[in-house]
């Protein structure tokens, strides 16, 4: 293929496309298979994890698992393996050609610390995995990475008298003198940190199935039966109405269905693929918002079947999912609603120590402090902006074959960035490159000065030298009830305009919002 060198050279350099995460991908997980024992008492768990590879290299299978487990027994193809333990990685050697493909299969026990939540509290005997980021290790045996989505099976053995909720769609559940086991098959593609079980005395509760003109998306909610009451008349009350709204905005549903489930995750919600997390708290004392069933409704299109391809590109999931919540606040409440959070999230940012880093941050390393307002805020005005630079057309448009293009995959963001030039049939480079990769937003100097008939408009950009210049094209001026444009490319840009009397009483920059950007007081 002609210029594929070239374009080889170029990616290596492209700071839309850069891979800084440590862990190299090792082989291609295609399917775990899992069958995981939860105890009827006490905290120690079973698990054997069959994986389906494709081989790409000689190096051997590594995977993650916590060095609190011992392994039992690893095989591959069905032949008892050596294997052995750096850490907290397990090494299964093979003899095999790239591009063949492979399964193994390790047995282990043990007490997980983390990961896989088991509590005998109030509400029972639990039990939740909480993956994010790299914390499936911590129970699962995996390569746990984002960039290695694969399907899953699973055959979970529970008390009797729980529910278990698992990825995928449950298939079948048998009653036997040792327990029931539940099993579930997720067909698509999912990153392993959204690969989670629950169960606990639970009820479901269904709610009214989404998108049933075209393909009805079943939907339930799972709580605690003293909690369900919420699925009716709390924040699930319209959440068939966001997969409705989200479909078309972004594409059809990715999964077959999803649950709402009260469980034990640290976070306030987490975006596990066809069922989301909740704090079983915030759920009980009502304090669960239906902004944050939003936002993890959303993250089912981007960051579970659209998946970033490195950490760094995280803004990729929660930028999009932060602004899913805005475009639900624009669905119930219009533009105000819209501008209200966006507004609210522009305070954020300049009040975050954060944007003092560009929101792609070569130099991150600690996972969990990604989750700040650079990838979330931030990263929801970068989509912001680029709906007023292109229009709601393109911008929507793009947003559909990018998640055309890349579902069930990963994708960087310069992937994002093609899609969204090549739709908007120009180049957008420069705009993902100011928003992604240079630190801060423009602080603006803005002064006005009666020159006999005319009006002179003076905008500087004051901020920080480190974050450097930003352009913004056709930006919005209001000089009392005249609408001026300007296109910002400089430090300062000087206008004049014909004055319409006593010259302007009201200056307003941007008075619909499409930009973030700070005013630096009005010295003169
Ligand atoms: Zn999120």
């Amino acid at each position: 293929m002609i210029g594929m060198s070239l374009l080889l050279l170029v990616a290596a350099q492209d700071p839309l496309a850069v891979r800084p995460d440590s862990a190299p991908p090792h082989h291609d997980a295609l399917r775990y298979q899992v069958a995981l024992q939860l105890p009827d008492s006490g905290f120690q768990i079973t698990v054997s994890v069959a994986i389906g590879w494709q081989v790409t290299s000689p190096d051997p299978i590594r995977l993650n698992l916590d060095t609190v487990f011992s392994v039992a027994s690893g095989s591959l193809n069905g032949v008892p393996a050596t294997w052995n333990r750096e850490g907290s990685v397990v090494v299964l050697p093979h003899e095999h050609s790239t591009g063949d493909t492979i399964t193994t299969v390790i047995t282990y026990s043990g007490t997980p610390t983390d990961g896989l939540i088991i509590q005998d509290g109030e509400d029972g005997h639990t039990f939740f995995a909480d993956n994010w980021p790299d914390r499936a290790r911590k129970w699962l045996a995996s390569q746990d990475h984002p960039n290695d989505k694969a399907s899953v099976g699973w055959r979970i053995r529970a008390p009797l008298g729980h529910t278990v909720v698992a990825t995928g769609s449950l298939t079948t559940v048998d009653t036997t003198d040792r327990g029931v086991s539940w099993t579930f098959d997720m067909v698509e593609p999912t990153p392993v940190h959204t690969m989670v079980v629950g169960a606990a005395r639970l009820t479901t509760t269904r709610l009214a199935p989404a998108t049933c003109a075209t393909r009805c998306v079943p939907m339930s909610v799972v709580s605690y039966p003293a909690d369900s009451a919420k699925a009716v008349d709390g924040p699930f009350g319209r959440a068939s109405e966001m997969i409705d709204l989200f479909t078309g905005l972004f594409g059809p549903f990715p999964y077959r269905e999803l649950r709402h489930v009260q469980s034990s995750t640290r976070f306030g919600g987490m975006e596990n693929s066809t069922a989301i997390f909740y704090g079983a708290g915030a759920w009980r004392t009502g304090r669960l918002s239906e902004a944050t069933v939003a936002h993890e409704t959303a993250h089912q299109w981007f960051g579970d079947a659209v998946t970033q391809a490195d950490w760094h590109h995280l803004w990729l999931s929660e930028g999009f999912a932060t602004y899913g919540a805005a475009l639900w606040a624009e669905h119930l409440l219009g533009f105000e609603g819209l501008q209200a959070r966006m507004n609210q999230s522009a305070e954020t940012v300049r009040a975050s120590a954060a944007s003092a880093r560009p929101i792609i941050d070569p130099s991150a390393t600690d996972l969990m402090g990604m989750l700040n307002s650079n990838n979330y805020q931030k990263g929801s005005w970068v989509l912001h902006s680029l709906r007023g630079l292109v229009g709601d057309e393109i911008f929507f448009a793009g947003i559909r074959e990018y998640v055309r293009r890349y579902r069930h995959g990963n994708a960087l963001s310069r992937d994002f960035a093609s899609v969204m030039s090549s739709v908007a049939e120009t180049d957008l480079d420069w705009y993902f490159l100011q928003a992604l990769t240079q630190p801060g937003y423009p602080i603006l100097q803005v002064r006005t000065r009666e020159l006999g008939a005319e009006v002179e408009l003076r905008i500087t950009q004051v901020q920080d030298p480190a974050w450097g210049l930003f352009r913004i094209p056709n930006l919005e001026v209001r000089l009392d009830d005249q609408l001026v444009r300007i296109d910002l490319e400089a430090r300062e840009v000087v206008r004049t305009f014909t004055s319409r009397g006593e010259g302007p009483a009201v200056v307003e920059v941007d008075p619909d919002g499409w930009w973030l950007f700070g005013l630096a007081s009005n010295g003169s």
